[in-house]
């Protein structure tokens, strides 16, 4: 069987080969401390999801869509606003919690997620729809889900009913996130027994760790997966 693969970037961005051979970026920041030399420059991008405007998830969405001109799987207003800024046909796909859109035989659902949604530049910030994740099914039926930024909230327990994923990616530096305590209730939630963690050790504000999640998440295979290194799923 022909695998799916991930790869960390860093911070909370991934690349994701599918089993049909599709390469997916979600929120993927080249200028994180931890990105991976090796993954420079970017080659190719079939999709690009985006689960939210902070500039360390959309600051590059730009310069990917010019070079690739990946499809771009986003909520509405974060699509509409990558267009006002020169991403023409980003808009294409833009989507709403609930939804589902299927883009090269991958589904795509947009899920809620518990934080903010603003970019800031000089102008100050300007407001782009809600924060939200994805569950991303893959070719193969390979379910994962893809939290983006968020604490904890009992919906995830919805998610789990739904979808069932096979692997959950999940914030656990807390700070701008939730922390490894509260993800462990998130994979509870979930019924997810597989975990990649992600938006940890960018900077010393992260203070979680997988050690600490793995200490709190008995039962669970938290993933060990270093930046610039990729992993079967
Ligand atoms: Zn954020």
């Amino acid at each position: 069987m022909v695998s799916v693969t991930f790869t960390w970037l860093g911070h909370g961005g991934y690349r994701i080969d599918s089993a049909g051979g599709k390469r997916i970026y979600v929120d993927p920041w080249l200028e994180n401390p931890k990105f991976p030399e090796s993954e420079k420059p970017i080659e190719r991008a079939d999709i690009l999801a985006i689960t939210h405007g902070h500039g360390d998830h959309v600051a590059n969405a730009l310069q990917l869509y010019r070079e690739h001109s990946p499809k771009v799987v986003a909520i509405f207003e974060l699509a509409s606003w990558l267009e006002s800024r020169g991403a023409e046909g980003a808009s294409a796909l833009g989507m709403n919690k609930g939804g589902t859109v299927e883009v090269d035989g991958i589904a795509f659902t947009m899920t809620d997620a518990l934080h903010s949604s603003g970019f800031q530049d000089e102008s100050g910030i300007t407001y782009l729809g809600e924060a939200a994740g994805f569950v991303i099914e893959l070719e193969n039926g390979l379910k994962l889900y893809a939290a983006g930024d968020t604490a904890v909230f009992g919906d995830m327990q919805l998610i789990g009913r739904l979808y069932s994923p096979d692997v959950a990616i999940l914030p656990i530096g807390d700070h701008f996130t939730m922390g490894p305590k509260q993800a462990a209730l998130a994979l509870e939630l979930l019924g997810t027994k597989r975990c990649i963690p992600v938006h940890w050790g960018t900077f010393g504000l992260l203070t979680g760790t997988p050690d600490v999640l793995r200490e709190q998440a008995p039962g669970v295979d938290v993933l060990d997966v270093e930046p610039g290194q990729t992993i079967e799923l």
